[in-house]
């Protein structure tokens, strides 16, 4: 009985999962299409766009934008809950990897008078990951930086010692050491102080971004001294061995 039960629960699972990822698949691919007509729009391919509808496409854009990452994000949930490697490793330079997010968050940080600084060591080996998702998890890590702080900013540290650190500081609102162990577990659950901040988060990127840097043979932890104290991202990628 328990066995048969067990696997009709497995079964529903597989359907729900298989379900979800159908549907994200259908609603990401009218998104990428509504935002590569905005941008043409926007780019004068179809003739002069006056600045107050260019303005508003803009926000269109970033509308849209911010969908397909959240459409993107549940997708990649549905296949690690499946259990399916969903990696594309080749290999590429750490720094501009981590420079392309910074400067695709840099309009946010601006937006709200805060720095944002990227330190790193004169050289550094290359490393191997899937560049779409790493970038993805260092994204949903700088943005919540920015997002959580409202006054200083964020700093981007690059290390090298046995393995490739990256740190992520910040000035922001902090967190109980309690909650810096929960942040990557759960989801959908959010501090009471970054729901006031950050009324527009979902709770689900950390949760995401731990999955993608254990996929990469990873790992990811928070600090923080407390509430007002500012937090601190590690995130640790494991160099290939030289042969
Ligand atoms: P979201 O930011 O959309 O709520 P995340 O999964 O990225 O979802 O983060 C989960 C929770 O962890 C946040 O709601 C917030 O309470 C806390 N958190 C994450 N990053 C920071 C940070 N840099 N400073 C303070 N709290 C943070």
């Amino acid at each position: 009985m328990e066995k048969q039960a067990h696997q009709e629960l497995k079964k529903l699972d597989a359907a729900k999962s298989q379900f979800i990822m159908a549907t994200q698949h259908h609603l990401r691919t009218p998104l990428t299409i509504m935002k590569g007509y905005v941008s043409m729009i926007l780019e004068g391919d179809y003739g002069r766009v006056n600045q107050m509808v260019k303005d508003k496409l803009r926000f269109f854009r970033e509308s849209t934008e911010k969908l397909i990452r959240l459409v993107n994000d549940f997708l990649d949930i549905s296949q690690f809950q499946m259990g399916k490697s969903i990696l594309k490793l080749t290999k590429v330079k750490p720094v501009e990897l981590v420079q392309s997010v910074i400067e695709e968050l840099r309009p946010e940080a601006a937006e709200k008078g805060l720095s944002l600084e990227l330190q790193q060591p004169r050289s550094l080996p290359q490393i191997k990951v899937d560049p779409a998702k790493f970038k993805e998890a260092l994204y949903n890590i700088i943005n919540n930086g920015i997002q959580y702080t409202q006054q200083g900013g964020v700093v981007v540290e690059l290390k090298k010692n046995s393995a490739l650190e990256i740190i992520v500081r910040d000035t922001g609102i902090g967190m109980s050491p309690a909650q810096s162990q929960q942040i990557f577990n759960q989801i959908f659950e959010r501090g009471e102080k970054a729901k006031e901040v950050y009324a527009l988060g979902k709770g689900v990127g950390l949760y995401i971004s731990s999955k993608i840097i254990e996929a990469h043979g990873g790992r990811i932890w928070a600090e923080s001294a407390g509430a007002g104290q500012g937090s601190t991202f590690h995130l640790i990628l494991p160099l290939e061995k030289k042969k």
